[in-house]
């Protein structure tokens, strides 16, 4: 018999979550045990509660910020063994024979396994995953530091280093959530002058703190004329409608437009807008293996640390509903218990 994982799952579309048990069944080789120690609480799962994107099947735990500490390995694994303290992120398989594989873009492959969707995610005590997404973490990240870069962090560092942000951009970041207050520690630490457009006026002070040089309330002052033709690159993080065209002025000639945050409404964009300065509007997932490696890197040695609101797992209503009231500085991140199960008793193939 093998040992049930426990944690947290939503039974129903915007229901507070519940405790709930599950089998994992037999293991593969490939796979992982972990123990889980801490998940960030990302955006994105309250979307998969709440079935915004008609993709969730219930019950299900949400979290896909993970880390953990390794307590057991399938017989093909070699990047990680027992003990390893670790990451897991949004993805947590691929073919590895696409060619998006085989170039080391596995966020590309079309049968890639997203952490908790049609599966159990992070708000539990384990999770058994394909350790080739289990990344071992710098020894100088806390764990409560290192869990939202699994996803919030790789999501904004991937497109950053994708369209080499450096000492000569100007780049904006539209909200200052988990997504966004890392996109700023990020760029800002690339050596790019940052702007940041937010919602919430008295969140200023902390966006010169993580690194920006101006910040601009949508509410308040709002875009004016002069800011038109001043930005290289912006940054999307905002999971909401926002007047597009007043972004896509702020674009200098080549400028780009890139979303990470999924807003409601589809995009109305007439061409002319891109066509006159040659604009770019685009998108971005997640992250590559290899972006995760060198975003951790980078984080460890450039002292990236987000600012984290710490809540024990079994308070996670609480964490998600402030979370849906904007109040979260600003990345929650849930701590939860140790415990070690019989591996051996559900290990299967090789
Ligand atoms: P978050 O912590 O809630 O941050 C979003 C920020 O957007 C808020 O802090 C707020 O900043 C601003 N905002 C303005 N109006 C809002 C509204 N009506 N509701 C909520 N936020 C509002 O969320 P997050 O975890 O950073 O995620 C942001 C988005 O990225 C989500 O849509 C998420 O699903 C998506 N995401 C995408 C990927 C990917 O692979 N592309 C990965 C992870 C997450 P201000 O107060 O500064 O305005
Ligand atoms: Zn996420």
């Amino acid at each position: 018999m093998s040992q049930p994982i426990s944690g947290f799952a939503a039974k129903s579309p915007k229901s507070p979550l519940v405790s709930f048990s599950y089998d994992p069944g037999p293991s593969g080789g490939f796979e992982c045990e972990i123990s889980i120690t801490h998940c960030g609480l990302c955006r994105s799962d309250v979307h998969l509660i709440d079935n915004d994107w008609g993709i969730s099947r219930y019950p299900f735990i949400p979290g896909h910020e993970i880390i953990g500490t390794v307590n057991a390995v399938g017989l093909s694994v070699e990047n990680v063994k027992k003990g390893d303290r670790v990451g897991v992120g949004w993805q947590c398989g691929a073919c590895f024979e696409c060619e998006f594989c085989r170039e080391g873009n596995e966020q590309f492959c079309s049968s890639y396994k997203p952490t908790c969707v049609d599966r159990n995610g992070g708000f539990a005590d384990r999770i058994i995953v394909d350790a080739r997404f289990a990344f071992p973490i710098p020894e100088s990240l806390k764990s409560e530091h290192a869990a939202p870069l699994f996803c919030g962090g790789l999501t904004v560092f991937s497109p950053l280093d994708h369209f080499r942000i450096g000492p000569s951009s100007r780049m904006g970041i539209i909200g200052l959530g988990g997504l966004g207050h890392m996109a700023v520690l990020f760029g800002s630490k690339m050596g790019a002058t940052v702007t940041v457009f937010s919602t919430s006026g008295k969140k200023r002070k902390d966006a010169e703190k993580f690194g920006a040089s101006r910040f601009v309330d949508l509410f308040g002052e709002g875009i004016r004329e002069s800011d038109e033709e001043t930005l290289d690159f912006v940054l999307s993080t905002a999971p909401m409608d926002l007047d597009w065209m007043k972004i896509i002025s702020l674009l200098r000639p080549d400028g780009t437009l890139c979303f990470v945050g999924v807003p409601r409404k589809p995009l109305s964009i007439p061409v002319f807008s891109l066509i006159d300065s040659r604009k770019r509007i685009c998108g971005s997932p997640i992250g590559s293996r290899w972006d995760t490696i060198r975003m951790l890197q980078f984080a460890a040695k450039n002292g990236v640390r987000p600012q984290v609101d710490l809540f024990p797992l079994q308070e996670i209503n609480s964490a998600i509903e402030r979370l849906r009231r904007n109040e979260i500085r600003y990345r929650a991140v849930l701590s939860g218990s140790k415990k070690v199960s019989k591996w051996e008793d559900r290990r299967g193939g090789a």
